[in-house]
């Protein structure tokens, strides 16, 4: 197995710490989540796009916002993978079935 990349470690902690500190992500339309917030009243809004056979996500924490892998990303991905949408693989999430999730004509449009 090749080594993960920093980036993959990241990821990986940003995760742990989101459910060691018992976060959720609620769904909110069908590529929206909504993760509960640490620091602000109400919740940061995750969204997710199919980009070729791979995930791209946008979270509205000041992390997210700033393309830092953020917890809610993570939390969000574990989800999608629950639900057999993504698979996690080589430090990233790639879709199970690329085919079912057409690529928008402007995936980052509201991103
Ligand atoms: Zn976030």
């Amino acid at each position: 197995m090749a080594a993960m990349t920093d980036a993959a470690v990241l990821r990986l902690a940003a995760e742990a710490r989101a459910v060691e500190q018992g976060h959720v992500a609620r769904t909110d339309g069908p590529r929206d989540y909504l993760v509960r917030s640490d620091t602000i009243e109400g919740s940061w809004r995750v969204e997710w796009r199919p980009l070729s056979d791979w995930i791209l996500f946008a979270c509205t924490c000041p992390a997210g916002v700033n393309h830092t892998f953020c917890k809610h990303v993570a939390l969000v991905g574990r989800r999608l993978e629950r639900d057999a949408i993504a698979v996690w693989r080589d430090g990233w999430w790639w879709l199970c079935h690329p085919a079912q999730h057409p690529v928008p004509s402007d995936p980052f449009e509201g991103l």
